[in-house]
């Protein structure tokens, strides 16, 4: 018998030793996080990079390990929200970034490798032409845009809970409380951020991923511009689509003239060597948005798809607009990880996956632990949901979120990094090889079932 839930006082009492161990771990991150909130909101750059108690400062970072400044070393599956899937410090990678500098960093102007990287991107995830932008942020707002233009419509639909950026538009619903967002027949708009443009709220659509028939219903009742989708919902823990349901959104959208974009700034270069296009190739989108892996460790985006699409850019219908786009550095690190991680580098590590992956249901099975897991490709985790959630309503209700966030601390205080909370998975990277190199997540992972026991 699998236990329901884990004791709310046992959680409590072990988030507290845990975080006493984190602090005395750490003293030199917290001091230097006190000095830098001074001038930087939570001392760090970005909300996400914020977490309880708090974020480690780090030193530096080589292959899988990264070190922080009290020179604690970890295993570094974090690996930058998924975006390291190379290592750190590649080298093909840096020899690809260190030529380029020595060239010039910067010269908003094409050149011939631009050309080159916007061919590969276009081969791997069959697209018809590229534009390259700064972030997935950035990628998911014009590909929206572009929709807008296409069809001349106005609104779109977005499902509840997932992350594609922060801007207006994907701000609505993102991670809404369940007393605002509505009945769960027909969720209704939240904003999940202040300073959204009045109006957006009618602009979006929230529905719910998996559920094809009320996504019918809105289709054949409102104009609908856009529907956005992670092919697999990378921010809400990991949430498959169910058998058919890519397929149908690809009939519905092509029955009701939506454009359909798949956000694979996760994806793209996770779960498979081609994101989830080899996995659902009878679901391909019009427009898909890259970011992450393709810029080599640095900040990159990418929107692209039908040509007949992408027109609008080059006829200046939707103007893409970027000091930093295509920049030399981003296109010489991008094309090397797009080298470096061809399809035996995909084959590697989603075989070690898998190994993992097995070994992780049999703790789950040995300790009844209220928890599953997931492994596609290179991501994976340890879900605190007695079973799989096919929603963000589902995940809110079957996910043990402070669990989520103890596991969290309890593998960094044991020398694992992961992503924060419950919403990410952890990123396998290419110098892994063997089982046995995860060893130190294995026997952290042991000691936290038992612990569990109580
Ligand atoms: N879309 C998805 C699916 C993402 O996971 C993210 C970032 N986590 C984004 C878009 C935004 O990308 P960026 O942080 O590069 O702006």
């Amino acid at each position: 018998m699998v236990v329901e839930k884990v004791d709310n006082q046992l959680i409590d009492n072990l988030w507290q030793q845990e975080k006493d161990l984190f602090m005395q771990r750490t003293g030199q991150s917290l001091a230097q996080l006190r000095k830098m909130a001074r001038f930087l909101p939570l001392g760090v750059a970005s909300a996400y990079q914020s977490q309880p108690p708090y974020p480690v400062v780090i030193e530096k970072a080589q292959g899988q390990w990264a070190w922080d400044i009290d020179g604690n070393e970890y295993l570094d599956l974090h690996a930058g929200f998924g975006a390291n899937v190379f290592g750190h410090a590649n080298p093909e990678i840096v020899q690809a970034m260190e030529k380029q500098a020595r060239a010039g960093a910067h010269y908003a102007h094409p050149t011939i490798e631009l050309g080159e990287f916007a061919k590969d991107l276009c081969g791997r995830f069959d697209l018809e032409q590229v534009r390259l932008a700064n972030s997935g942020n950035e990628a998911t707002m014009e590909a929206l845009r572009l929709a807008r233009v296409y069809t001349g419509r106005q609104k779109i639909i977005r499902f509840e809970g997932g992350y594609h950026g922060h801007h207006d538009l994907v701000m609505v619903s993102m991670k809404p409380s369940p007393d605002r967002a509505g009945k769960q027949s027909r969720p209704s708009p939240v904003p999940s951020t202040g300073g959204l443009s009045s109006g957006v709220m009618d602009d979006v659509v929230p529905l719910h991923f998996n559920d094809i028939e009320t996504i019918r219903q809105v289709l054949g009742e409102q104009n609908i511009a856009a529907l956005i989708v992670e092919p697999v919902m990378c921010n809400l823990g990991m949430i498959l689509p169910e058998p058919g349901f890519l397929k149908s959104l690809r009939e519905l959208c092509t029955e009701h003239g939506t454009v359909l974009i798949w956000d694979q700034v996760k994806t793209g270069g996770t779960i498979s060597w081609n994101g989830a296009n080899s996995l659902y190739p009878d679901a391909l989108p019009d427009l898909h948005c890259l970011g992450k892996m393709i810029g080599g460790g640095l900040p990159v985006g990418a929107y692209g798809g039908k040509r007949d699409i992408m027109k609008l850019v080059a006829d200046g219908k939707v103007e893409g607009y970027g000091t930093f786009n295509g920049n030399p550095m981003v296109v010489a690190a991008g094309h090397a990880a797009l080298r470096v991680m061809d399809q035996s580098a995909y084959s590697q590590l989603s075989e070690l996956n898998k190994q993992l992956h097995d070994w992780l249901k049999e703790l789950i099975k040995e300790y009844r632990l209220p928890a599953y897991a997931q492994c596609e490709g290179l991501k994976g985790g340890v879900f605190w949901a007695a079973q799989p959630p096919k929603n963000y309503r589902e995940y809110l209700h079957l996910v043990d979120r402070p669990l989520a966030r103890l596991c969290q601390i309890w593998l960094a205080n044991r020398g694992v990094l992961v992503a924060p909370g419950a919403d990410e998975q952890w990123t396998l990277c290419l110098p892994l090889q063997e089982l046995s190199e995860l060893s130190i997540l294995q026997k952290a992972l042991e000691e936290f079932a038992a612990a569990l026991q109580g």
